[in-house]
């Protein structure tokens, strides 16, 4: 299959080059060529199929021509080494849990997926001896799934740059205590430095003689397409409940990938009724529902801080997923937008009322469905994290202090190691020419 830029200025990619070079020549996002919808005979035993039989077939439409079967299904198979439970939480609205991976949020699904295909691309070409360095920018999540998803992977080495003082400390240890194949460089400065030398990297011809670079951001088809795995889980999970018509699919959104992946899923015959996008306080994407026009703005701070995202870079993949049409986005797919005073409510009620504890980003998608859900409609909302990651908002809002799960305590004990580095980018090329 050949992936096409969302620009049209840019030739045809295979996966491998996709995968590779992540953003295309004329800066568009790669799309693949076809969409293969999925036979009927699949949707209608869906409910007595595994997660992983399920995400094999998937996989299969999208990458089956690319990877051969028993790479293919070794690499889904290794990245779905966890659940994403499907829990109700009121008789109409239920969780799709996707924080029982490695850094408790769904970018693990993406970044495991990513970091085994590209280590399959890597022994393929027969050039095990070279090292592929992945260098990502991150304000916090990001940093951790890449680094958690790409850690052991022989071939490969992760620099991770992040601003100094600038993450959690829940956050900074996930992906400071990894050692191995995981470098942290603590840059002084703010993200938008991190992402500048990251940017400034790719672009020196030196550097790129020097050693193969290659980024891991969520523009990168090999990390938003997996993500459609567990929207044909779930539709799996609530159709064995009987609860499978009229499904309303809820997103809490920032940069669109992880919903886009869902409307991919539609597009192969999911049969799931809409979607709505639940935004917190940067509402782009709300905006361009209500009037038509697609306006970025600068990124506001929210305690939904994963979605503080001004200028969504799915949002091309959305747009051209539709024929670049208003009115079929609008059939399919609605909006919300949250402030972070509704947020805190959110959370406080629901756990009130039901026990469910939510993070704020799944606490925008329970109030979307709970505001937006009509009769007869079932709802199933992201919860894209664990509490546990945002414990200092939640602790707050609840007046409780919440455990910590094993997983996230076991790197809290680790000893931090990082690398100290000025924003200077001479400095970083100097610090990546040792290498
Ligand atoms: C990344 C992230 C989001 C937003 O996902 P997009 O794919 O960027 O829309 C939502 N919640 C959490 C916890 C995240 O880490």
């Amino acid at each position: 299959m050949l992936y096409y830029s969302t620009n049209k200025q840019a030739p045809l990619a295979t996966l491998e080059k996709a995968v590779v070079k992540g953003l295309a020549e004329d800066k568009g996002l790669y799309m693949p060529e076809r969409i293969k919808p999925l036979p009927k005979d699949f949707f209608d035993n869906i409910q007595d199929l595994t997660f992983q039989q399920i995400a094999y077939t998937v996989a299969d439409a999208f990458f089956g021509e690319d990877v051969p079967a028993d790479d293919l299904k070794r690499i889904v198979y290794d990245t779905l080494a966890f659940d994403c439970p499907v829990v109700p939480v009121t008789e109409k609205i239920y969780s799709l849990e996707l924080f029982h991976g490695p850094t408790l949020a769904f970018k693990d699904v993406g970044a495991r997926f990513m970091a085994r295909l590209l280590q399959y691309f890597i022994k393929k070409e027969g050039n095990e001896g070279q090292t592929v360095n992945v260098l990502v920018a991150t304000s916090g999540d990001t940093g951790s799934a890449v680094a958690n998803g790409f850690l052991g992977v022989d071939g490969i080495h992760v620099y991770v740059l992040y601003p100094k003082g600038k993450v959690s400390a829940i956050q900074e240890c996930q992906f400071t205590t990894l050692g191995q194949n995981i470098t942290a460089i603590e840059v002084d400065g703010v993200f938008d430095d991190c992402q500048r030398l990251v940017k400034a990297a790719f672009m020196d011809q030196q550097l790129n003689q020097h050693m193969k670079l290659t980024s891991a951001n969520s523009i990168n088809v090999a990390r938003f397409l997996p993500q459609a795995f567990y929207y044909f889980n779930a539709y799996a999970q609530m159709k064995r409940m009987g609860k499978a018509d009229n499904l309303v699919v809820c997103v809490p959104s920032g940069n669109f990938g992880n919903i886009c992946a869902g409307l991919f899923g539609k597009k192969m015959g999911l049969p799931i009724k809409r979607f709505i996008a639940a935004n917190n306080a940067n509402d782009i994407f709300f905006q361009f529902l209500q009037t038509g026009q697609y306006c970025p703005k600068p990124s506001v701070q929210t305690i939904a801080n994963a979605m503080d995202v001004g200028d969504p870079s799915n949002f091309a993949r959305v747009y051209e997923l539709y024929g670049k049409s208003h009115q079929q986005i609008c059939d399919d797919i609605s909006g919300a937008t949250y402030s972070d005073e509704l947020i805190a409510q959110t959370i406080q009620q629901v756990y009130k009322q039901t026990g469910y504890l939510c993070d704020p980003h799944g606490a925008c998608g329970f109030q979307a469905l709970q505001e937006g859900l009509k009769e007869g409609e079932y709802g199933v909302f992201l919860e894209t994290a664990h509490p546990a990651k945002f414990k200092q908002t939640v602790d707050k809002i609840i007046n409780a202090d919440i455990d910590i799960p094993e997983k996230l305590q076991a790197f809290m004990k680790g000893t931090k190691q990082s690398v100290d580095m000025t924003k200077e980018f001479e400095d970083f090329k100097t610090y990546l020419m040792q290498q």
